[in-house]
């Protein structure tokens, strides 16, 4: 079974030979008609399956190939090729419009590093009216996430709630999960955003849509509507961190999904 190589030329050893990565583009064209999940089933946690076999011929043709989980992967290959191809061609997630699933995090406090500044145990992050559009709480000992991107009418392009995102596949050029990763992004708007809790900082990156405005959270800085710049911030036990707008103010966030 590929998995996705970082550039297009890398080489994996695998039982004594080198076989190339998958190149990023044809991984990307995968996930693109599979509605970034499983094919079979939806889950969000993909595997690239050669439904001509690799052993059968050395390729990486998307017509030939197709996107799995891990618990359909093994069950799927069993099958007629016939079958295989007939699971590409109706993947579940264009089915239902639309990705749904819990995102896996190993994260155990409330400290995150949003827009190159740090915020510890403030439940919103940023707020926008009376709406937030980033925070977090923990559940057992376990940190939740909530986050809403919106486009210029406030639909909601993405959503996560308590760490379970849904979001309509026709709103999103690419999603790429793993564990502890997620990376997406709305190539017509420019809305990207990435949350990054593999190392000792859990990340939080992005462009987000605020009505004509941009709210830019990058590695460095957190530049806020009106170019007002944040970096090097550290901010405990906040209520708010950042409040945009009136907080008495409804935000008519539409939902799409
Ligand atoms: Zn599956």
């Amino acid at each position: 079974m590929g998995h996705e190589g970082v550039c297009a030329v890398g080489f994996q050893l695998m039982n004594g030979y080198r076989r190339p990565s998958l190149p990023a583009a044809v991984a990307r064209q995968l996930r693109q008609e599979a509605g970034f999940g499983c094919a079979k089933c939806g889950h969000p946690y993909i595997e690239y399956h050669h439904i001509v076999p690799w052993a059968q011929e050395q390729h990486f043709r998307p017509d030939d190939m197709v996107a799995l989980c891990g618990n359909c992967h093994p069950s799927v290959s069993l099958l007629g090729e016939d079958r295989q191809y007939a699971i590409k061609a109706n993947p579940f997630n264009i089915r239902k419009g639309r990705f749904r699933g819990a995102l896996a995090y190993d994260k155990r406090d409330l400290t995150f590093k949003v827009g190159g500044n740090w915020y510890a145990d403030t439940p919103i992050i940023l707020q926008l009216c009376d709406t937030s559009l980033i925070s977090c709480r923990l559940e057992n000992g376990q940190a939740m996430v909530s986050l809403m991107m919106l486009d210029e009418e406030c639909h909601q392009i993405l959503a996560i709630r308590d760490n379970e995102i849904i979001f309509r596949t026709d709103d999103m050029w690419d999603f790429r999960y793993s564990h502890n990763l997620i990376t997406a992004h709305s190539a017509p708007r420019d809305v990207q955003l990435k949350m990054d809790f593999r190392g000792a900082e859990a990340i939080i990156e992005g462009k987000l849509q605020i009505g004509n405005a941009k709210i830019e959270l990058s590695a460095n800085e957190t530049v806020l509507p009106g170019y007002n710049s944040m970096k090097g911030c550290h901010i405990h036990g906040c209520s708010v961190a950042i409040q945009l707008g009136d907080e008495n103010e409804a935000l008519p966030v539409r939902c799409r999904v």
